[in-house]
Formats: C-alpha cells, structure tokens, sequence
C-alpha cells in the first residue's frame, strides 16, 4: 500500500449518517487507520469518453472525474453502461464543468432532449473509460 493512501479522518466523507461515527462506512476503517484497498472513499483522477448519438448526430467529449482507485476500466465501463447509474446525472451542475465536448451547443441539445420529457439520456449517451490522468490516491472531497 502507497505512503500516501488516506488516512481515516473525523471529518471524513466515510463518515455516514447511516454508519458510526469513528469508522468509515464503507471500509470499517476506525478514525486514524487508513481506508481499505478497496474502499470506495479513496479515488483517483481518470479520463472518461462520452460519446453522445442524438439522431444521425455523434458528439464526443473528455470528462475529468474522481473513480474508486479499485475500480478498473471494465467495472467503470460496467458502472456507466450497464449499472443503474443514469446518464441524465451527466445533466447536474457540478459534472458539466469537468466535460469538455468537441463542439459547442451539446449541453444544449441534451437538456433540450431531456426536458422533452421522453426519456432519459442513457439511450444516447455511452462512457469509456480512457486513462488515469493522476492515480495518485485521495480522499472523495
Ligand atoms: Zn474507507
Ligand atoms: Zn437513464
């Protein structure tokens, strides 16, 4: 395990209200023990593909976002197309600044999809997993 692997902390995002207050919820880490390997609270910094099919239009786009640092390619392939995460989570405020589409006006096009009401975005939008832009363990903020 790497010198820099978090450490449980008390004001640790570990810390639920579901789970007690000195373990982290996911891990069983008490406060001061590092997280488990495999705990969901330590990320890393990958690059995913979204790739959006809007009728005979495809966009792509880079997205920045933090995975579990025991997650690999295919459980995040697995988790963005074949879990129960929706691609319409794509749509909140605070994901959009981490995509980057090849052009412009996508945002657009989708929210304007979504508020149509028919459906979801998942029938039109699938991730790949790309690479680690810095593995470099850290603590889910
Ligand atoms: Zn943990
Ligand atoms: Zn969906």
């Amino acid at each position: 395990m790497n010198a820099v692997w978090p450490v449980m902390t008390h004001d640790d995002p570990g810390i639920r209200p579901a789970g007690r207050p000195d373990r982290c919820f996911y891990c069983n880490a008490h406060i001061g023990e590092p997280h488990g390997a495999e705990c969901v609270t330590v990320v890393r910094l990958v690059e995913i593909r979204i790739t959006a099919e809007v009728g005979d239009k495809t966009f792509t786009s880079t997205w920045r976002v933090l995975e579990p640092c025991s997650f690999d390619a295919d459980s995040i392939n697995f988790m963005y197309n074949e879990s129960t995460w929706c691609a319409s989570n794509l749509l909140r405020d605070h994901v959009k600044p981490n995509v980057t589409w090849d052009q412009p006006g996508v945002w657009e096009v989708l929210q304007a999809l979504y508020d149509s009401g028919e459906s979801c975005l998942c029938s039109e939008i699938s991730c790949e997993y790309v690479r680690d832009i810095d593995s470099t363990p850290r603590r889910r903020s």
